[in-house]
């Protein structure tokens, strides 16, 4: 008896020109059970496979593309045909000949919900069905998922009054009335989508209410409550009734308008922004005025936003600017002031991380990586601070990226891995076993001194190498693929290890592991921390345990932030943990701490509930 698979049922299409290779790539597909196999040799052919199935999007299973197909712009289709969050979704397997590739890089960086994925052409056959069998799996999660939202819908819309009451509740800001930001995202995407394919224009202003908390603060929330209320009617009669408008935080509200030009979305803005200026607000006795800053961002902009998240992040990265230049303004998003701001950042930041390291005003601490098995501690992760002027602890994420800019980051990398070994080489002898992971920035091996630095140190101090592991994320390969893996290998060679961190938020880990000789895989703390209530994360965390295992590395999950989360990860077959649940940074290495969570972790007790936990437990 054969077992039916449906994901082997579903159509492939291989858009490659090269008759060898198809031909080879069918084979393969064949052998593994697929027998739907479509060929294009151009990108107008694609379109013509997939015209028939516009309204059956679930029988079309995935694209295997060659990057140089003729007539065909393989990154823009990508894009489009891949992002989808429903089960409209198709995958695409891109496959990059080394002519194309750009020198040292891998494949074009894609992250976000596009199921994209890049080898090397031509295909490893095994890498390919992995690839393949992953991508599938995810459509079928989102097609899953699409079904479910469409049973609800369904189910909502034949019950009573009540329930149509709720679903509106849940829809709306209950405040205003207006739509919330969920649905909000959810309309603008589909008024994107429209617009882009009929060329129509469309602008989004993001409104925020200036000096908002001075009112709540000085006469209580319900008073703001009212401006709120009064500031959203004032605004409704400015605008068509049929525009787009929600209430997306506290006092920020989007509005978008359709079929209005920069020009004429500015002046609506601007009416905005005047009518509120001249509305007067009684509470009581005193009278008060308000402002708004506004920003716009138009969907005809030179850098058009790909999706209503990141129009979003644009309009208000322009309100924000009207803030700067001292509210009450209106400001078109324009990519450069961005990049003005963020260069005032920097001029402020430099200074301070020159002095920084000049005068040791950093310090490091300690996070405990844990077993899985039995919740003893592997080692710790190290992690940088700064101490502040006002003695007030400033974490990396401050400093960090500045850092990178402005060519920084190396003398801190060297500062951390100098004072990590001397660190050490202070521990009394009984926490001689005791071994660090210490966080190298993505430019560290464009310098050789970084492998002269440990080396001179670890000879000076008597650690031992195999004390080390260093995590490394992606991007230490951007520039120089052949360097970083060498400088790896040399320093592996000294008996150090190696963590490729961050793992999963790229879409070409997969490629990086396979040619990276690291020892850890540091699964990104972003599947894990809602891992008990979402399915599609399980699935990712299963995949990745599965092919790291293959490779022979081992696996770490970070950001583990409950006693259950440990427990499901342990059943998956995650080798360590890292995560509040056994421990947060600390400045000293605290041994025991992880006692409780050991006994569960090496019992098969049920779940518990995280609070119950927290009550008993000493961490
Ligand atoms: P990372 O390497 O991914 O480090 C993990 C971050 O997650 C740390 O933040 C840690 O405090 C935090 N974290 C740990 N457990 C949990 C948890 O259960 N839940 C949540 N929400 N967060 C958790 P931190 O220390 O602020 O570091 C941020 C980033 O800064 C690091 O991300 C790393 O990229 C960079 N960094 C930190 N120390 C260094 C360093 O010494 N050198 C370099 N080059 N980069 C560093
Ligand atoms: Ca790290
Ligand atoms: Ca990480």
């Amino acid at each position: 008896m054969t077992v039916c698979d449906p994901i082997k049922e579903k159509i492939i299409i291989v858009a490659e020109h090269d008759s060898v290779s198809a031909n080879q790539i069918t084979l393969t597909l064949q052998e593994n059970g697929f027998s739907d196999i479509r060929h294009a040799n151009r990108g107008e052919q694609i379109y013509d496979i997939l015209r028939p199935f516009h309204d059956q999007p679930e029988k079309i299973g995935l694209i295997i593309l060659n990057d140089n197909l003729p007539n065909c712009q393989s990154f823009e289709m990508s894009q489009s045909l891949s992002c989808a969050t429903d089960g409209s979704v198709i995958p695409f397997v891109i496959l990059m000949s080394v002519a194309t590739k750009p020198e040292g890089n891998q494949s074009r960086t894609d992250t976000g919900k596009c199921l994209v994925y890049q080898m090397d052409s031509p295909a490893d056959p095994r890498i390919l069905m992995l690839a393949i069998h992953f991508l599938l799996q995810l459509k079928r999660e989102r097609t899953l998922r699409q079904q479910q939202e469409e049973q609800l819908i369904n189910e909502l819309a034949s019950k009573s009054v009540i329930e149509a009451k709720l679903k509106f509740l849940a829809a709306h800001d209950e405040l205003t009335g207006l739509v919330n930001r969920n649905t909000f995202e959810r309309q603008l995407r589909l008024i994107m989508n429209l617009s882009n394919k009929l060329k129509k224009e469309g602008a989004l202003l993001f409104i925020d209410v200036d000096r908002f908390s001075l009112i709540n603060e000085l006469e209580g929330f319900d008073v703001g409550d009212r401006l709120l209320v009064e500031l959203t009617i004032l605004v409704r009669k400015l605008v068509p009734a049929s525009s787009l408008f929600a209430r997306i935080g506290a006092d920020e509200f989007c509005l978008f308008l359709e079929n209005k030009t920069k020009k004429q979305a500015h002046i609506i803005a601007e009416t905005i922004r005047t009518t509120v200026e001249n509305f007067r607000f009684f509470t009581g006795e005193i009278c008060y005025s308000a402002s708004v800053s506004i920003g716009i961002t138009s969907l005809d902009n030179a850098s058009p936003a790909q999706h209503p998240g990141e129009m979003i992040l644009h309009s208000r990265q322009a309100c924000n600017f009207a803030k700067i230049n001292g509210r009450d303004k209106v400001k078109a998003y324009n990519q450069d002031d961005v990049a003005i701001k963020e260069r005032r950042r920097d001029i402020y930041w430099v200074p301070i991380i020159r002095k920084a390291l000049r005068e040791s005003d950093f310090f490091l601490m300690f996070q405990p990586v844990v077993q899985l098995n039995n919740g003893d501690i592997s080692h710790y992760e190290v992690l940088i601070r700064m101490r502040g002027e006002d003695g007030k602890t400033i974490t990396p994420d401050q400093f960090i990226p500045v850092a990178e800019r402005m060519g920084l980051i190396h003398a801190i990398d060297l500062w951390v891995v100098e004072n990590a070994i001397d660190f050490l080489a202070t521990l009394p002898s009984y926490m001689s076993r005791i071994s660090l992971a210490i966080n190298l920035s993505g430019s560290a091996f464009q310098y050789p001194d970084l492998l002269q630095t440990i080396r001179e140190k670890l000879e000076l101090t008597w650690v031992d190498a195999g004390r080390l592991t260093f995590e490394i994320t992606e991007t230490a390969a951007v520039d120089n693929f052949e360097r970083t893996r060498d400088m790896i290998n040399k320093i592996r060679d000294l008996g150090c290890k190696f963590a490729l961190d961050d793992f999963g938020a790229g879409f070409c880990s997969f490629n990086y592991l396979k040619t990276f000789p690291v020892d850890y895989v540091k699964i990104d703390g972003q599947f894990i921390r809602h891992l008990e209530d979402n399915e599609t994360d399980r699935i990712l965390v299963k995949s990745m345990v599965e092919i790291a295992g293959k490779l022979g590395k081992k696996t770490i999950a970070e950001f583990v932030e409950t006693p259950n989360i440990a427990l499901r990860l342990k059943d998956i077959g995650v080798n360590l943990g890292q995560g509040y649940a056994f421990g947060r940074p600390e400045r000293n290495l605290l041994d025991g701490h992880q006692v409780s969570l050991a006994i569960i972790l090496n019992s098969n007790s049920p779940q518990v509930s995280n609070s119950e936990f927290r009550k008993n437990d000493t961490f």
